[in-house]
C-alpha cells in the first residue's frame, strides 16, 4: 500500500522542491498533490500549468516520489460558468491537466456548496459532466469527496450521485474524519461504499467535534476498524494523509520530524491493512 500526504503546507513553508525533499527523506512514497493555497482552498497560480507541471514531474521522478492523486482547488461557487473563460472552472481543468502530467489516477474535486441545499444535485450534476471530458482526454478520475455539510453524509447518496453521473471517470473519496463529523463511524461509511467506486481516501483523526485532519491516534476514531474496512473493500488506492492542521503553528524545523513520525503511522496502517487483507 503507497503512503502519501497532502503537501501544500509544506509547499507553503518551504517551496515545492524542498517540501518534495521532505516528503521523500521522511519515507512517503508519494504526494497528494494540492493545488490550493491553503485551508481557503483559492488556487495556486495555474498560469504556464504545463510547464510547471512538468517541472514537478521531473522533480517528482529524481526523487523517487509518486503522485498517486491530486486536490483540485476548492470554494467553487455555485454561480460557476461551466466555460474556461469562468477563472475557477478553467483553474479546475488546469489542475485536472498538470494532475495528468504528473501520473495522478484521480484528482478530487470538491462539489459546489449551494445554500440550503437547493438544486444541489443539479448544480453539481451539470458541474461534474461539463469536467467528464476533460477527465477523460487526460485519464484521470474526478474523486467526490464526502464533504462535511453536504448531502454525501451517508455513503449511499454519494454512491447514488456517482451512479447518476453514469461513468466510470467518477469515483468517491472518503474522508474518515468528515464522515464521522457526520455521524457516520468512518469504518462505516467506508463499508457502505460499493467496492468498485472506492478509490481514495484521506486519512485524518478528529476529536469528533470539529474537522481537525490531525495525525491518527491524536483523535477520537478506531484504526484498526478503518484499516479492515478498507481491506474488506479490497482497497487499491495510496493511504494518503490528510494532516494539515497537524502542521498549524508548527515551527520550521519540527516540520521534518512530524513528517516522519507520520509516514511511520501510515506505514503502521498499511501494515494492518495487510493483516486484514
Ligand atoms: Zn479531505
Amino acid at each position: 500500500m503507497i503512503i502519501s500526504i497532502e503537501n501544500f503546507p509544506l509547499r507553503q513553508k518551504f517551496g515545492e522542491e524542498k517540501a518534495l525533499e521532505m516528503i521523500k527523506s521522511a519515507g512517503f512514497d508519494g504526494v497528494d498533490y494540492s493545488f490550493n493555497e491553503g485551508v481557503s482552498g483559492a488556487a495556486f497560480d495555474l498560469t504556464d500549468h504545463i510547464k510547471k507541471a512538468q517541472k514537478t514531474k521531473a522533480e517528482l521522478d529524481k526523487l523517487g516520489l509518486l503522485c498517486v492523486q491530486a486536490h483540485a482547488p476548492f470554494g467553487l461557487k455555485p454561480d460557476i460558468k461551466t466555460d474556461v473563460r469562468d477563472k475557477s472552472f478553467a483553474d479546475t481543468v488546469r489542475s485536472i491537466e498538470y494532475a495528468a502530467i504528473l501520473g495522478a489516477k484521480q484528482i478530487v474535486v470538491h462539489s459546489i456548496e449551494v445554500p440550503d441545499n437547493a438544486d444541489f444535485f443539479d448544480i453539481n450534476y451539470n458541474f461534474y459532466k461539463s469536467l467528464q471530458p476533460y477527465a477523460e482526454k487526460c485519464g484521470v478520475r474526478i474523486a467526490i469527496e464526502n464533504l462535511v455539510g453536504s448531502i454525501f453524509w451517508r455513503p449511499n447518496r454519494l454512491s447514488h450521485f456517482i451512479r447518476l453521473l453514469d461513468s466510470p471517470v467518477f469515483c468517491d473519496c472518503v474522508d474518515t474524519g468528515h464522515a464521522a463529523l457526520m455521524g457516520i463511524p468512518p469504518e462505516d461509511y467506508i463499508s457502505g461504499m460499493e467496492a468498485d467506486m472506492l478509490k481514495c481516501v484521506h486519512i485524518q483523526d478528529t476529536d469528533g467535534k470539529v474537522d481537525r485532519h490531525w495525525i491518527p491516534y491524536a483523535g477520537v476514531h478506531n484504526w484498526d476498524n478503518i484499516m479492515k474496512a478498507l481491506a474488506d473493500k479490497e482497497f487499491e488506492g495510496a493511504l494518503d494523509m490528510e494532516i494539515i492542521h497537524s502542521f498549524d503553528a508548527l515551527p520550521d524545523e519540527l516540520y521534518l520530524p512530524l513528517l516522519c513520525y507520520t509516514a511511520k503511522v501510515g506505514k503502521a496502517l498499511a501494515g494492518k491493512f495487510e493483516e486484514y487483507s
